[in-house]
């Protein structure tokens, strides 16, 4: 099984983020495991919206991970975790390096070697093929933005060793509620980043369609201007109309865009009622020949695995399962970034 779609921030158990806190030293507003852990539980009953669930969650496990040393262990514990619970054999780890150098104490190079270096070790010891997507920000300045495109280019496939490939891709990711996508100068800058990335041998993925925020008409923007390998999510597809419906499914049809679908995720966050639309939806891509595949983006924050997530839509396709659950894992392996 391949896991394309899973961030760092949200997918590390959350005793490992506690252990790193406590021999770091940290300063939290918990004073014990259980409320920690607690904190760190997103609930479909707790969590307003995309933007509400990003805010309230990753700036803590951000902070908890920027450090060489918290970096390292949090990737490899992830990787491990996936293999033990899912047996996930194929898995790429997007983290955004800018948010983890604590205010400008360590270095964007430090926390990516380690980051690697994680991976190699979780690839030596679990035989998962791994690699890393550098993920830009939203919330982020494009001077930043650029800085971690510059990064992704000096360390891209330091070489393939025992199943870890380095860094393979960019991605885009943050708040949606801003509607960037919809902004053209925004957009034409990102466009020409993401043309550098791919001119130095990275693939693309994006963020779009996850919300409201940018919607079906953020989905076709992007798709113009930057042209990417897989979207994120793209769930908002299921919610377009008439022409604008029809010239999305066109284009990612053409240009093989994989969507990229986490269920458990979409859930919590509000942007879909139920596990039923899920599986409307993924009918709706196989009838119309859009590559999907199927991830769990925030494992560890929505307590899932890869596993799970695959029984989660199963249930909905009733005796379609079998068939197109093999269709998405068929996706996976086509439209991975991962060369090894
Ligand atoms: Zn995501």
């Amino acid at each position: 099984m391949h896991d394309l779609h899973i961030h760092l921030g949200g997918a590390v158990p959350s005793p490992v983020l506690w252990e790193i806190l406590c021999d770091n030293g940290l300063r939290t507003e918990h004073g014990d495991f259980t409320s920690f852990h607690e904190s760190l539980t997103a609930r479909p009953d707790e969590v307003k919206s995309l933007d509400d669930f990003l805010g309230r969650y990753f700036q803590v496990t951000e902070e908890i991970q920027s450090s060489p040393s918290a970096a390292s262990v949090s990737a490899y514990q992830v990787v491990a975790k996936a293999h033990r619970r899912a047996r996930v054999t194929a898995l790429e780890l997007r983290f955004n390096p800018y948010k983890r150098v604590r205010h400008g104490l360590h270095t964007m190079d430090a926390i990516i070697l380690a980051v690697m270096q994680g991976l190699e070790r979780a690839s030596l010891h679990y035989g998962v093929a791994t690699g890393i997507i550098l993920s830009l920000g939203r919330d982020l300045p494009l001077s930043a933005n650029w800085q971690i495109i510059e990064a992704a280019i000096k360390w891209r496939s330091r070489g393939s060793l025992n199943g870890a490939n380095g860094v393979v891709g960019i991605d885009m990711a943050g708040p949606e509620s801003r509607s960037l996508e919809l902004s053209k100068p925004w957009m034409s800058e990102i466009a020409t980043m993401m043309e550098k990335a791919r001119e130095a041998g990275l693939k693309i993925t994006y963020h779009v369609g996850e919300s409201e925020g940018t919607g079906p008409e953020g989905m076709l923007s992007v798709i113009d201007a930057i042209h990417p390998d897989r979207i994120g999510h793209g769930i908002e597809l299921r919610r377009a109309e008439g022409r604008l419906r029809s010239s999305l499914i066109a284009r990612l049809q053409d240009e093989g865009i994989c969507l990229e679908i986490c269920p458990t995720v979409n859930r919590v966050t509000r942007v879909v009622p139920d596990f039923a639309a899920i599986g409307l939806f993924v009918r709706d891509l196989a009838d119309h020949d859009v590559p999907f595949c199927i991830n769990t983006d925030n494992p560890y924050l929505v307590h899932t695995n890869l596993r799970n997530e695959h029984e989660i839509v199963g249930k909905e396709l009733g005796d379609d399962a079998a068939p197109l659950l093999k269709l998405a894992m068929q996706h996976a392996q086509q439209h991975r970034f991962l060369t090894a």
